[in-house]
């Protein structure tokens, strides 16, 4: 199955940390890219994020100075969805909550062509369900990028029940045309990785709880011991808690509580205070 035609649209809806990272992979591997989001700001900081990520490609000798142009040329802040009805490709990255990506893809379904792939970045949520809401389910797969999205390379391709097949190889093809390495997985809990990372995590939070350990000893030690880039408490503060821990509790939901993917009370806490991470300043580590 080939690759989707770099002059097909790309429309990425949300322009947060993935958003905006997404955003710029479709437009270096040559789409036109819209970039669409709720809050005026949440885009121009977005294209913003983008051009300063493009700038020390070039700063490093890693881009030419045209190429940076071009790409950043690429990417159109869009403020209504109806100035995006050509897309080819959808991508969203809004906040994770089933209802509110089944209404933007029962949304999406009756403003673009028939023929444009729908694809979801969730870390978690069912695909079979968000699907389930449109009147073409076939039609919608999952895309998982990892944060930050120009630099990891995986990308899980996500098939619910009813995804065609066809489309998830397209979304194979032109993940690997973006320079990324694809996976496929079945639509379960957390695909392979959010599954497989959430025991990590909440291990480290029970080291925190019976105090056996700070978070920069734990940190270390994984870096140093296993050769992990980061440590638990340095990732979930990159990833962020709210949506961390949105990702654990619909695992946690998603396999009728099993005791394996329990949420942390440590981890409820920082989102109920705020302390996000790195995007809010101030999470496990000060960012300020
Ligand atoms: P974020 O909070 O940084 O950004 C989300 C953006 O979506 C915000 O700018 C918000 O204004 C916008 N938004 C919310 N509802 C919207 C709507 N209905 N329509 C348009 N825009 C809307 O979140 P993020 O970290 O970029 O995560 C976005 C999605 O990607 C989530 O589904 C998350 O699970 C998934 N994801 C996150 C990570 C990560 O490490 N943060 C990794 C992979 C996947």
């Amino acid at each position: 199955m080939a690759a989707l035609n770099p002059q097909t649209s790309v429309l990425v809806i949300g322009a947060g940390a993935m958003g905006a990272g997404i955003a710029h992979v479709a437009a270096a591997a040559g789409h036109p890219v819209y970039l669409y989001d709720t809050r005026a700001e949440a885009i121009e900081r977005g294209i913003a994020g983008i051009g300063k990520d493009l700038a020390f490609l070039v700063s490093k000798g890693r881009m030419e100075e045209a190429e940076r142009a071009a790409v950043l040329g690429r990417v159109s802040a869009v403020t209504d969805l109806a100035q995006a009805a050509d897309a080819g490709l959808a991508i969203e990255a809004i906040v994770e909550n089933l209802e509110v990506k089944q209404s933007l893809f029962k949304q999406l379904e009756a403003l673009l062509p028939t023929d444009a792939i729908l694809a979801s970045n969730t870390s978690s949520l069912s695909i079979t369900a968000m699907a389930a809401a449109l009147a073409r389910p076939e039609r919608l797969g999952g895309l998982h990028f990892f944060n930050p999205a120009p630099r990891m390379k995986l990308v899980e391709i996500v098939s619910g029940l009813a995804t065609d097949p066809a489309i998830a190889e397209t979304l194979y093809a032109t993940a690997k045309a973006w320079g990324k390495v694809p996976v496929h997985a079945k639509s379960t809990p957390g695909f392979i990785v959010n599954r497989v990372a959430r025991p990590f995590y909440a291990e480290a939070l029970r080291v925190l709880a019976e105090r056996a350990a700070e978070p920069a000893t734990v940190d270390a030690a994984l870096r140093e011991g296993c050769n992990f880039p980061m440590g638990p408490f340095e990732l979930m503060d990159l990833i962020g808690h709210d949506v961390n821990f949105a990702v654990t509790n619909s695992v946690f939901d998603a396999y009728f509580g099993d005791r394996r993917f329990a949420p942390s009370l440590i981890q409820q806490e920082l989102v109920a205070a705020g302390r996000l991470g790195r995007k809010s300043g101030h999470g496990f580590y000060n960012y300020a």
